[in-house]
């Protein structure tokens, strides 16, 4: 089942290796790109529970630039989102 315009549903989050089956900013809400470079994400983890909310670029600075201290700052992560196509890398499909 490979449909020419293919649809992620799966991103994989580079860095801390983290795959979400739904990927869009916790701020705004908007999508990721489906692009196999992916797009620059911020990403936060918070709690015992290890629970993390993932930040498109423009809402990820927008959030960098208000935090003030950085001992919070060193609870988020710049990443990417990178798209999965059928589980896989986007980029691997031949
Ligand atoms: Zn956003």
């Amino acid at each position: 089942m490979d449909q020419g315009n293919s649809q992620a549903h799966d991103y994989l989050i580079i860095n801390r290796v983290q795959l979400l089956s739904e990927c869009g900013c916790s701020a705004c809400g908007g999508g990721f790109s489906q692009s196999p470079t992916g797009d620059k994400a911020l990403v936060v983890t918070v709690g015992e529970g290890g629970k993390s909310f993932i930040f498109c670029g423009g809402c990820g600075d927008n959030i960098m630039g208000r935090i003030a201290s950085d001992d919070v700052r060193k609870h988020y992560v710049w990443d990417w989102a990178v798209p999965l196509r059928n589980g896989r890398p986007a980029a691997q499909t031949s």
